[in-house]
This record gives C-alpha cells, structure tokens and sequence, in this order.
C-alpha cells in the first residue's frame, strides 16, 4: 500500500474519489516524488522508542514513511476534509493517530503527554507554507519536550534560518532560531516534486534543539524585541533602527553600543547573538 501512495496515480485516484479540491489558502501542495519522504522520514530521527509529531499529513504520504520507522506518529491536520482520506490511505498502520485540529491553537505540552508520555519525541512536516514561521516559532518559543524539528519549507526560508548569524543572509528569524537550536540544511526538493506545484522550491531543514540558550541574557523577551527592531529597517545602522523601532532616545542606543564594543556603523546583519544580548541587557538595565 506505502509503494502506492506516493505514485502519482494513486494519489489522483484517491484524491478524485474523495472529490478533493486543493485549498491554496492552507498551503496544500502534496507531495508526488516517491524519493523525498523516505529520506526526510530517515534523517528525522524516527525510529525504535521514538514518538513522532507530524504537521498538516495532507493524505498521509509522509506520515506512512514515518509509521515505518517510528513507535508512534500523531499527525495533526487542520482539513477536515481529508480526515476520511487519512483513514484510507493509513488505516494499515496502527501506530498512527490523527487528530483534526490546528496546530497553532492545540495545546502541544498536553498533547505530547498524552500521545507520547515519556517517549523521545521529534517533529518532521511538509510544513503549510503561509505558516512556515509561525509554526516553528511556536514549537521553539514554547519549549516543548522534542529533540529535533525536520521541516520541509520555501528554499529562501531554509537559506535564511540556516544563514550562520552575522553574515548577510541572516535575518531576525535566522536569530530567533539560532537561540533555541542549530540549524542545518538538509537537502532541495524541486518544485516539481508536488502537486500542485509551488512558485518556487522548497528544502528540508532540521533543527536540532539546544539544551541550553548560546548566550545568556537578563530578559528574553526584550532581546527578541532588540533583534526584531534592528531587522526591522536592516539597511539602516543599528543605532538608527533601535532608537526608531523601539522609540527609545539615540545617545542612549549609542552608549548602549559602546558598552558593548559594537561599532556605532553597524548594521544588524553584522550582530552577533552575543552582541544583541548585550545591547539588550545594556538597553534596558539603564
Ligand atoms: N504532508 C503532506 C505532503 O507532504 O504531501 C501535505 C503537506 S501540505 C504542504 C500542508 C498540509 O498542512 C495540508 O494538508 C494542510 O491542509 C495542512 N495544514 C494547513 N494549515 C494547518 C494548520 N494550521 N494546522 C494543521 N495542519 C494544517
């Protein structure tokens, strides 16, 4: 049955026979190249004594990839429409649970205490795209019991959250990231590997969580709220986006820098984690 799934064939007939339309406002581009769920399934970790959370299984390819190798797979998916697909396709397998729901609202500590208590658990999805984002912050910000996020995503959004911090490609998400888990690119999938097909490719990338920050800093929250300012007008200098972004006067952003030895020209693709740590630190013990 799993050979089957991914043949392109398949996938049409069962999608006809349930007469299911694509929805682009959920990000349903599904995959049809039979080589990329085994390897993302491999190089996510799934396997004996592994618990797996998967998001937006769409018809379940990837999910059946995961059963195989993990104890357990619970898959959320946001279309209710492709619950009775899911019961179709992955009826087979015993180790997988659906639940209909979105991931943005379900309750993910609760969720994984009942799904997996006391299991290793990771993350693998073709994840929806308008939420890329949103969702992986969310899996890191909460700081839920999982080693490691292997997504699918647009390929100018693995390149930014891989970028190493401080060089040109990084941006507030490549930070953010940073702090919760070292990132590391995968491999490409073309955008011809899905139905429909997307704009533009995509890649796998995975996030291995930290088990401790990189830096220490006296309040998170008002470091993220530094990085997002200094992003928020990156071709300005550092002094100028943080005195316009977070209303606060420039002598005091200039000291700020000074004491924590960042040249007043610097521009923050040029900041280094440990640098927005002590700007915000500086910035905010005053
Ligand atoms: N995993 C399938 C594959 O690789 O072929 C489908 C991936 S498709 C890019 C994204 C899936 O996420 C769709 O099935 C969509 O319905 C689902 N989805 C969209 N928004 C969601 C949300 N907020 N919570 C859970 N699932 C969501």
């Amino acid at each position: 049955m799993e050979k089957r799934l991914s043949d392109i064939n398949t996938i049409k007939n069962i999608l006809s026979k349930h007469g299911f339309t694509f929805s682009k406002a959920l990000g349903q581009n599904f995959l049809v190249n039979p080589h990329v769920c085994p390897r993302m399934a491999e190089m996510s970790g799934a396997g004996n004594g592994i618990g797996v959370i998967e998001v937006g299984p769409g018809i379940g390819v990837l999910t059946c990839e995961l059963a195989k190798l993990a104890d357990k797979v619970t898959a959320i998916e946001l279309d209710k429409r492709l619950i009775p697909v899911l019961d179709e396709t992955l009826g087979e397998f015993r180790n997988v649970k659906i639940i209909n729901g979105d991931v943005m609202e379900l309750d993910l500590h609760k969720l994984i205490e009942e799904e997996f208590g006391g299991m290793r658990v990771v993350v693998c999805a073709n994840l929806p795209y308008y939420i890329t984002s949103p969702v992986i912050m969310r899996l890191l910000e909460e700081r839920l019991p999982i080693e490691a996020i292997t997504v699918m995503v647009q390929k100018e959004a693995a390149q930014r959250i891989c970028a190493p911090v401080g060089t040109r490609q990084c941006g507030a998400v490549t930070c953010a990231v940073n702090y919760y888990a070292e990132a590391e690119m995968l491999f490409s999938v073309s955008a011809g590997s899905f139905m429909p097909p997307p704009k533009v490719d995509s890649a796998v990338i995975r996030l291995s969580i930290r088990q401790n920050p990189p830096v220490e800093t006296v309040n998170e929250e008002k470091m993220f709220a530094v990085i997002k300012a200094a992003f928020a007008q990156r071709r300005k200098t550092v002094v100028n986006s943080l005195s316009n972004s977070l209303h606060i006067e420039k002598q005091n952003v200039t000291k700020a820098l000074s004491e924590s030895g960042i040249p007043l020209n610097a521009r923050a693709e040029q900041l280094s984690l440990e640098q927005f740590a002590a700007v915000s630190d500086a910035i905010f013990s005053e």
